[in-house]
């Protein structure tokens, strides 16, 4: 469904601010959703040449590609994100771009998975779910309810910290009043995006 409402409101945060590449990622994740597919590509690319860390904006650009009918762009990007998003220990992204190259009958690049024994996890350890490595709980929730339990029982501490530093970028490059509840929602759906809990 294309939600118009949304897409004006990324559209002139991009137009206001050239360099904010979160607006342009929600533009086309936008366009994605509205099955847009032929706007979303160039917004998308503008998104990864500002930065190409983003892992997210990889599978909606080869979405849009498929959609336009590109496979091979898309194998491209899914190729060129699947290396990054291993890289950087973004686990959703990678096992998406994964399925994705393996319906469009390509390769994946080869990755060593790490595992976590019996021994481990009776020594307090989890298998982060967003960086795939092994380590030690964090000691406390890191906020009340039920999302802080699923936090506290899949994501390792310093993913947790490096969703704190996103976490404050989103609210300022989206501008949320976080008192909102949409803004609280789009919030709350970026971070689960970034862990990898969606
Ligand atoms: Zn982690």
């Amino acid at each position: 469904m294309v939600d118009q409402a949304r897409i004006d409101r990324f559209k002139s945060m991009t137009e206001a601010d050239p360099q904010n590449e979160l607006g342009f990622m929600s533009l086309g994740r936008a366009y994605v959703e509205g099955q847009m597919y032929k706007e979303a590509i160039p917004v998308l690319m503008r998104a990864l040449q500002l930065k190409s860390g983003l892992s997210p904006a990889y599978v909606l650009l080869a979405e849009a590609q498929r959609g336009v009918g590109d496979p091979e762009g898309a194998v491209n990007t899914l190729t060129r994100g699947y290396r990054v998003a291993h890289d950087q220990g973004d686990l959703m992204p990678r096992n998406q771009m994964a399925d994705m190259l393996k319906e469009l009958g390509s390769p994946i690049p080869e990755t060593k998975q790490a595992e976590l024994t019996p021994e481990l996890v009776s020594a307090g350890n989890i298998q982060c779910r967003r960086c795939g490595r092994i380590g030690p709980k964090m000691k406390d929730r890191p906020f009340s309810g039920a999302l802080g339990e699923q936090i506290h029982a899949s994501i390792c501490g310093p993913c947790f910290q490096l969703w704190i530093r996103e976490g404050t970028k989103v609210i300022n490059e989206l501008r949320l009043n976080l008192t909102e509840a949409s803004a609280q929602e789009i919030y709350d759906q970026h971070m689960m995006t970034f862990l990898g809990l969606n």
